[in-house]
């Protein structure tokens, strides 16, 4: 098939994407390397109407909403690299494939930097959480620990009481919490250990306790911790998209169609929020594609 617009990839929001492509009657190839961020959570929450599904199951069910409209292909591969050549795109596939693009939207989703700090990382999706309006509900009446970093970790630590836990707030000392802050968390009922901490324990995938480096172990049942964001693999350094950068990692300049400094590249991923989840990801997939759609009609 002669594609009208690639697609790299067919997560949550490239899918978004397709599907608005393909009801427009346009021709579509999807790129999927298949490793959604949330790929390491049992369930997915919050997004209406699929509430509490796996994550694979939500994903399944944007496929086939997608693969029903003549229009699309998909390969299921790794894009190596991307250049943007005369008035196209060149993409080189990990096999050594090549595909050119007309148009491209970038949907290659983005890795979590989460805090250094032994036992953390490898429980994430299990029992250290980025976001409580995900996962909050499920562990409601806990002992609750916040994991700060940067000062949107303070906003984390006033909402998580909502969720009715006992909220301790670690915060390192990149988070310079003033007066006002700490009269704050403490109106809020959020309890405050400043010794720096050394490491999560629990047995498995739990959480019992944060231990600090003055020795003592505080208990807690599930920790929530915001983490800084990259964009997945070179590609948008390759393409050459301008980006900005921000407390919780880079991202792109966009218009309001999502389209980037590169003519051409739209991006339904790494738009200037301050929160993400897969609903604002499907969101901007459909902007994205929509705005694609105009520009393809206005070159016309
Ligand atoms: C642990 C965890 C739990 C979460 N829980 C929730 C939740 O309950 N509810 C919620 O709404 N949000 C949740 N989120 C956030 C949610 O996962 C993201 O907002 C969402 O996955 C973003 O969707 P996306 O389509 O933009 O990107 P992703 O889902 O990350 O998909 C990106 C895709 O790009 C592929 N890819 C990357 N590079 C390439 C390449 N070069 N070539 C080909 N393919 C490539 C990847 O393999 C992947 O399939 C959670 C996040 C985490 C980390």
């Amino acid at each position: 098939m002669d594609h009208e617009i690639v697609i790299i990839v067919g997560s949550f929001a490239g899918l978004a994407a397709a599907l608005q492509l393909v009801r427009a009657r346009r021709r579509v190839l999807l790129i999927d390397g298949d490793r959604p961020r949330n790929r390491m959570a049992e369930a997915v929450h919050g997004i209406p109407g699929q509430d509490g599904h796996a994550p694979t199951a939500v994903n399944a069910a944007l496929v086939a909403g997608v693969q029903c409209y003549p229009g699309l292909d998909r390969i299921d591969g790794v894009v190596a690299s991307a250049e943007a050549t005369d008035g196209c795109f060149g993409l080189t596939l990990e096999t050594g494939d090549t595909i050119a693009a007309p148009r491209l939207i970038l949907a290659h989703g983005v890795s979590d930097d989460l805090p250094d700090v032994p036992g953390l990382a490898e429980r994430g999706g299990r029992s250290v959480h980025h976001c409580p309006y995900c996962h909050g509900y499920e562990v409601s009446g806990q002992r609750l620990a916040g994991i700060g970093f940067n000062h949107a970790s303070l906003v984390q630590a006033l909402v998580l009481p909502d969720w009715r836990g006992e909220v301790t707030l670690f915060p390192d000392d990149r988070v310079d919490l003033s007066d006002d802050d700490r009269s704050a968390l403490k109106a809020r009922g959020v309890a405050m250990e400043d010794d720096a901490v050394a490491a999560i324990e629990g047995r498995g995938d739990s959480v019992e306790a944060v231990r600090l480096v003055d020795g003592r172990s505080i208990p807690a049942d599930s920790v929530f911790t915001l983490s800084a964001t990259r964009p997945n693999g070179d590609l948008v350094e390759q393409l050459g998209c301008a980006t900005v950068d921000a407390d919780f990692g880079p991202y792109l300049e966009t218009n309001f169609w999502n389209q980037t400094s590169v003519a051409g590249v739209y991006a339904a991923d790494y738009i200037a929020r301050p929160f993400q989840n897969v609903t604002l990801a499907m969101a901007d997939g459909v902007n994205a594609a929509v705005g694609t759609h105009h520009a393809m009609v206005l070159e016309d």
